[in-house]
């Protein structure tokens, strides 16, 4: 893969807790009971996922992901499910809020618990995978936000677009 940049900055990106990931994804399972279902697709790259969550009492209890796609978004899936677990509806909204604005430049806010994916962090250099990283946690927004409105016509899937 030729990012156009050094092997050092390449390094930066390819981290073992991402790679880790990339190799044994969280979240690789059937849930016992889907509450809300979502597929996302990243036209740049040729990511796809599609997301499962279990909601109790408007928290996410548990989360199934199943993505196929580069290294970065399927470890950008994997952190998202080994997250989300037990997260308010809110925190779940905020924890993908806060990784949206790290991959624009911004810091987490101090004292957000946002697992492994600092080591997602120096993604944001390299703009093309930004939307890989993100996919999962867009398809996240948008499974969260549609199922706040009932009875439009749904909309069952998220790009990166
Ligand atoms: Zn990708």
């Amino acid at each position: 893969m030729d990012d156009g940049r050094n092997d050092i900055e390449l390094d930066a990106l390819y981290r073992d807790t991402v790679l880790d990931h990339f190799r044994s994804p969280r979240g690789h399972k059937t849930l016992d009971r889907i509450d809300l279902t979502r597929d996302g697709y990243n036209p740049v790259c040729g990511d796809r996922i599609t997301m499962s969550v279990k909601l109790t009492d408007n928290a996410v209890e548990d989360v199934a992901v199943n993505c196929k796609g580069c290294v970065i978004s399927v470890a950008s899936a994997s952190m998202l499910a080994e997250l989300l677990p037990g997260k308010s509806r809110e925190e779940a909204l905020g924890l993908a809020d806060a990784f949206k604005r790290m991959m624009h430049g911004d810091p987490p806010p101090p004292g957000l618990d946002i697992g492994d994916l600092d080591a997602l962090e120096g993604v944001k250099n390299f703009p093309v995978r930004v939307k890989c990283a993100l996919l999962a946690w867009m398809t996240l927004i948008d499974a969260l936000e549609e199922a706040e409105k009932k009875g439009d016509a749904p909309d069952r899937s998220t790009t990166t677009e």
